[in-house]
């Protein structure tokens, strides 16, 4: 690997030649990858490793969002989404509204379905299969990409499974119920940051790491492909930030190892937004730790495909950057997102297609629209299909447009 030498940060050059044998960082590699003031070698080394995977490919879909309620029991501190009971602004969807935003999704061409919400009181476990079947029937084209694994073990609680007693057995028919229902994937949310301290102090009362772990080992063993998100930039260290890496990797590698049917697709590292939370006296990371954060994620997690730069929460001008620093994938077109936003309460944030694919090539790359599992989509307008590789002309389409 050619680095301009003379520049750099001395202590990366052992990094860099294991990047280049294809060595696995350790845990003070990652340290060192949070610390060094040479940011350029650190963006150059994951620039690399994301351009050895993918080439000049970068990634999006055609997506829509679905927040079915905003009602829930808990109060995550970070949060800005979440509404009391009876509290202004508390909503909860009923299954007809679900189906028309379906059938619009389905309408205008989308191919996935993001759908997650609050811990809801009340919401029976009847209403989240009725809401994956109607889906499936009233927009059968959509993915439906659904639930953080906070949220299964609500539905879990909820459906009165005995999760004391055997908390992955419990998680296990819950998880084969709504797939059975149509479930696809899950989104990976909730994951946070994988430490106790930070855990009790920010959002007491969420589902700890190892519960989060193994709802993703289920969904891995019961043929569900996931995704895992990482937020940072609030009362976590970076040292926490290295070890929930790590942690991820050790679930990635149990999934390939033992040839689970599902395993983890893609690493999104979300930035911490005050703004409108209990935690807004914090200042929320800056651009270049973003940057920082998403190269580190990208070089140690080397056994993990994609790293995503989700633009509605770091910009779309700043997801162009990030496509340089580690990162193949800007997400969605994005329809309707609640949960957190750049623009503050009111924004519902969208591009267009064109205005995506602009976007990536003006950033020095080739769009590549996928479907959910970064299977390449041919499209004409709305309508839409997977792309075969036996198919030349399709190749066409999605390669040279
Ligand atoms: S982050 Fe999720 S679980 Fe926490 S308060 Fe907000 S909606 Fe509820």
């Amino acid at each position: 690997m050619s680095l301009n030498w003379l520049a750099m940060d001395a202590r990366l050059a052992d990094i860099a030649r294991k990047i280049d044998h294809g060595d696995r960082l350790d845990a003070d590699d990652g340290a060192l990858l949070f610390d060094t003031p040479d940011l350029w070698t650190l963006g150059e080394l994951a620039n690399r490793v994301r351009r050895a995977k993918h080439g000049d490919a970068a990634y999006y879909n055609v997506n829509q969002h679905l927040n079915y309620s905003n009602v829930c029991l808990l109060s995550c501190r970070f949060c800005e989404f979440q509404r009391k009971p009876g509290q202004a602004g508390a909503y909860e969807f009923s299954i007809e509204q679900i189906a028309q935003k379906g059938r619009d999704a389905q309408a205008r061409g989308a191919t996935e379905m993001h759908i997650v919400g609050g811990l809801h009181p009340k919401l029976s476990f009847d209403y989240y299969l009725e809401m994956l079947r109607t889906l499936k029937t009233e927009a059968p084209k959509l993915h439906l990409k659904a639930f953080t694994a906070v949220e299964i073990v609500h539905l879990a609680r909820v459906s009165k499974q005995a999760l004391r007693k055997d908390f992955a057995g419990g998680v296990k028919v819950v998880l084969e119920a709504l797939r059975d229902a149509g479930l696809d994937s899950l989104p990976g949310g909730g994951a946070e940051v994988f430490d106790d301290r930070v855990h009790d102090e920010a959002w007491r009362g969420k589902i700890r790491s190892d519960e989060w772990l193994t709802v993703h080992r289920v969904a891995h063993e019961v043929g569900l492909f996931t995704n895992a998100t990482m937020l940072y930039g609030h009362i976590e260290t970076r040292e926490n930030r290295v070890q929930h890496l790590l942690k991820l990797r050790d679930e990635q590698d149990h999934a390939l190892q033992n040839e689970l049917p599902g395993r983890f697709q893609c690493v999104i590292p979300l930035p911490f937004f005050p703004d409108g939370s209990a935690l807004q006296h914090l200042p929320g990371p800056s651009g270049l730790e973003n940057l920082r954060t998403l190269a580190v994620a990208r070089l140690m997690l080397d056994n993990i495909e994609h790293v995503k730069a989700f633009w509605i929460m770091q910009t779309l001008p700043m997801a162009q950057v990030m496509l340089d620093w580690g990162a193949d994938d800007v997400d969605g077109t994005v329809v309707w997102y609640d949960i957190t936003k750049v623009g503050g309460a009111g924004t519902h944030q969208e591009v267009t297609i064109d205005t995506m694919r602009r976007t990536i090539r003006e950033a020095g790359y080739r769009p590549v629209e996928r479907d959910t599992l970064y299977r390449p989509v041919v499209r004409d307008g709305a309508k839409w299909s997977v792309h075969h590789a036996s198919d030349t002309t399709a190749d066409r389409v999605y390669i040279l447009k």
